[in-house]
């Protein structure tokens, strides 16, 4: 029999600063967005008890005990996801120099100090889509679990898989130049299955394929195919097997539509995105989603060259970008769900929220923006059940902004408040109740 919770309120009795009420709280605003495309709560309370919401509702009693944070003419949001960030990239190093240049420690604490900027910035989830020296991730992301390092969850694709030649693979220099400790490419639907699996062995949580060339890579142009239709089926024949998902990197339309059938989780950047990838989109039926990464663009057209990407790059960024614009407009005509992702490093960490202005100029609404970066992304994830969402049984991952984000999306680029797990991190609104 355990005799502790009657050793507890045996002790309660006796001193008046009982802490029974230890980790509740109780969060007060103007207003509540809950992430699932609802009318707003005004005003709004939330429940927290210990790392999850336990309560929502514009009146809530106050348990004794309690501590109340009163954000007063603040919006409260659930906690932003990221689909697709390179949290170990540091910004303006170019992921070829990484692996010449630096040892994986440099991506390990340069990855450390871009979560915590992350987090700050009011994302409070991510799916992190690699990093040059593989499996940092891993560490980074149990590193947080464990409360080591500030961060946002992290779910992580470990090593991604690269055709040889393909936009992933880390020994196109020299043939003299090897980088034997990254051992990421497959070039048959065996090898891919090769690759899933040692992934999933190396505690990756899904694959990320590239599916198409890349703008930062040297070799085929974005618009090219790099794995057979056979290498696409076989890597999610796999990870499936593994209950896990696929992401592919895809900016044409043959590596968008081969992985659509193929039947991955999301087709990351999208960028020559058509009706007909439209159609299909909407038929799987929520199987697969389109991840666009329009920020990229502007960053790169506006400070590409301090950054250090090569002239090359930067000329294969701005032939795509009005293509990946006319893709995203089409998207949201067709009234598609649209996944929310930035490819930080490629844009400064903790630029985030910048995404948000790009999809308003394309003409999404800023509630459908939300709700893209909160319960939809989490739907994505397989994470609608603890992140993304207001709700009683979620964890306590949530943002408050000063203005109201729904009258201006602009809103969102300054995150006043961040509370993830129970905890909070950054606060610059309330008006703290005396303690
Ligand atoms: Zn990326």
């Amino acid at each position: 029999m355990n005799l502790r919770p009657f050793l507890f309120a045996a002790l309660c009795a006796v001193f008046s600063t009982c802490s029974f009420a230890a980790g509740k709280v109780v969060l007060k605003a103007a207003k509540l967005i809950d992430g699932r495309g609802g009318a707003p709560l005004a005003p709004a309370m939330v429940a927290v008890e210990g790392d999850r919401i336990v309560g929502v509702g514009s009146q809530l009693p106050v348990p004794e005990g309690a501590k109340v944070i009163d954000l007063g003419d603040a919006t409260l949001l659930p906690g932003l996801i990221d689909l697709h960030t390179h949290l170990c990239g540091k910004y303006g190093v170019h992921w070829e120099d990484e692996l010449v240049k630096t040892t994986p420690a440099f991506s390990a604490l340069w990855g450390a100090h871009n979560a915590r900027i992350t987090l700050d910035a009011g994302f409070t989830t991510v799916r992190d889509m690699g990093t040059a020296w593989p499996y940092v991730d891993v560490e980074l992301r149990d590193a947080i679990e464990a409360g080591a390092v500030p961060g946002p969850r992290m779910m992580v694709a470990g090593s991604y898989v690269s055709s040889t030649g393909g936009a992933g693979d880390a020994q196109q220099f020299s043939p003299y130049v090897l980088v034997p400790s990254v051992d990421n490419l497959a070039d048959s639907p065996q090898e891919v299955v090769k690759q899933v699996r040692k992934n999933f062995k190396h505690r990756a949580d899904f694959i990320k394929l590239l599916a198409t060339g890349a703008v930062l890579s040297k070799g085929q142009a974005p618009a090219a195919q790099q794995f057979s239709d056979e290498e696409i089926l076989a890597a999610v024949t796999e990870a499936n097997r593994w209950g896990r998902q696929v992401a592919v990197h895809a900016h044409g339309l043959g590596g968008i539509k081969t992985s659509i059938r193929a039947g991955v989780r999301t087709i990351d950047h999208g960028s020559y995105l058509d009706d007909e990838a439209i159609r299909m989109l909407q038929t799987s039926n929520r199987k697969t989603f389109y991840v666009p990464t329009l920020y990229t663009s502007t960053v790169i057209a506006r400070q590409g060259r301090e950054a250090n990407i090569p002239e090359s790059e930067i000329m294969r960024s701005k032939a795509i970008s009005a293509i990946k614009d006319e893709g995203f407009r089409r998207a949201v005509a067709a009234g598609l769900p649209i996944g929310f992702a930035t490819d930080s490093a490629v844009i400064p960490h903790g630029e985030n929220a910048h995404e948000f202005l790009e999809r308003a100029r394309l003409g999404e609404k800023p509630m459908d923006a939300i709700v893209s970066a909160t319960s939809l992304n989490a739907e994505i994830m397989g994470w609608g059940d603890r992140v993304g969402a207001i709700a009683p049984g979620k964890f306590a991952d949530l943002i408050a902004v000063a203005a109201d984000p729904l009258a201006d999306i602009k809103a969102l680029l300054d995150v006043g408040f961040v509370m993830k797990g129970g905890r909070v991190w950054k606060d610059r609104l309330s008006r703290r109740a005396p303690e």
